[in-house]
């Protein structure tokens, strides 16, 4: 079949949840996809962040494929011999206490969800059904009910309701609303570190350090979604190592496993995920032998290979170069490591006729809102790549 009945057949059968480019992907290898027609991209966009190892990592497949060969799920009802491996691995690595494994980004914001509010009700004496969780305005956690009743994003939200209630929004990177949004009930901050989906929103500098502070003092705890931002993609482990802080809850996903498999992660001190007894919580797939090898070896290619150095190292020089364009389009280049925002003036007819020609000179990129053009390679990203990159960016940029 062609791109164009491919894209005919996918457009009759499946909902029209999405609006993709029309480039119909069948193969990837390091940063780089080729389509069908035999056409060769640069993925700027990694999956989201969930392909920060680079597109079908060697190491990373030939562990997945070893596994699947031995066992590939028994359920939680059993134990299995990966699991362990697995927690000792990433709490070493993350200084982390406690671990509770799940699939999608969005399960583990509802994992966390849940246990930030019974530990409030155990620890705190709160009233049952009062207990209040903080979130930031223009937040992006997924996609389930729970977690778009407190997005403040109305498409994300019409005719989906009625929602959960128990969340209040407060603008982003402004310390002083946390401060004066608690109230006794308050249980949690959520928070991205830096908000990806709103257009790679960078918050002030010692703002999470001052919400970490704020929160040691109020008894709430600080609950940091490193979906995005987490694994290297800032230029960092964590993005929370930025200002040298550590939150109570972190939660990861995405580049957990590579983008091999769905791995996703609640990161906690021993507090909050010990309020979880045997019963009161649980995933089908969560832990299974597949799932925990994938993210090992995810995890251990990540460090060993160098990623996250030279996701700050490249990060610094794509941004720097960014800034250089001279471009009557552009507003403001921001961002951190290998995450970075174009966002264009609103006047310039939006991001996304930007990224259908960027796609023509052979560079992969999506707009996040209707502003912005996400730049977020595969961290395996090398100088010449990006120079590679910038030269298409640059005609695309300048008329
Ligand atoms: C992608 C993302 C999620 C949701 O992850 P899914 O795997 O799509 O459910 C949650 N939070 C942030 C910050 C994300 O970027």
């Amino acid at each position: 079949m062609n791109t164009k009945e491919i894209i005919e057949l996918e457009n009759k059968f499946g909902a029209k949840n999405y609006k993709p480019l029309d480039v119909v992907l069948e193969k990837g290898k390091g940063i780089w996809v080729w389509d069908v027609e035999g056409n060769k991209y640069m993925d700027c966009l990694a999956a989201y962040s969930a392909v920060n190892q680079g597109h079908c990592h060697p190491k990373i497949i030939k562990k997945m494929k070893e596994q699947l060969d031995k066992l590939c799920i028994t359920s939680r009802a059993f134990r299995n011999d990966q699991l362990s491996l697995f927690y000792k691995d990433i709490c070493n690595l993350t200084h982390s206490h406690m671990v509770l494994p799940m699939n999608s980004g969005a399960e583990a914001v509802e994992t966390v969800i849940k246990a930030v509010r019974k530990w409030g009700y155990t620890t705190k004496n709160i009233d049952e059904g009062k207990a209040e969780i903080i979130v930031c305005e223009n937040n992006f956690h997924g996609r389930t009910l729970t977690i778009i009743g407190f997005s403040t994003e109305e498409q994300y939200k019409e005719g989906f309701g009625p929602f959960t209630p128990g969340f209040k929004a407060i603008p982003f990177g402004d310390a002083r609303a946390l401060e004066n949004a608690i109230t006794k009930n308050t249980v949690a901050f959520l928070v991205e570190p830096i908000q990806g989906e709103a257009g790679v929103i960078v918050p002030p500098k010692g703002y999470l350090r001052a919400v970490r502070d704020i929160c040691t003092k109020n008894n709430v705890a600080l609950v940091f979604d490193e979906i995005q931002t987490g694994l290297g993609r800032t230029g960092k482990l964590l993005a929370e190592e930025h200002e040298g802080i550590e939150s109570d809850v972190t939660l990861i996903g995405k580049a957990l496993s590579g983008g091999c498999y769905p791995v996703s992660a609640v990161l906690s001190n021993a507090e909050v995920l010990g309020v979880f007894l045997p019963g009161e919580h649980g995933s089908t797939f969560g832990g299974n032998p597949v799932a925990c090898a994938v993210a090992r070896e995810a995890l251990k290619v990540l460090v060993d290979e160098g990623m996250i150095e030279n996701a700050a190292k490249l990060g610094d020089y794509f941004q720097k170069k960014l800034k250089e364009i001279s471009s009557p389009y552009v507003k403001e280049v921001r961002g951190k490591g290998l995450l970075i925002g174009v966002e264009l003036k609103h006047d310039a007819g939006g991001a996304r006729p930007f990224c259908e020609t960027l796609m023509k000179k052979g560079l992969l990129c999506k707009e996040t809102h209707e502003h912005v053009i996400r730049f977020a390679p595969p961290l395996v990203i090398t100088k010449k790549d990006i120079d590679w990159a910038l030269e298409r960016i640059r005609e695309v940029l300048i008329p």
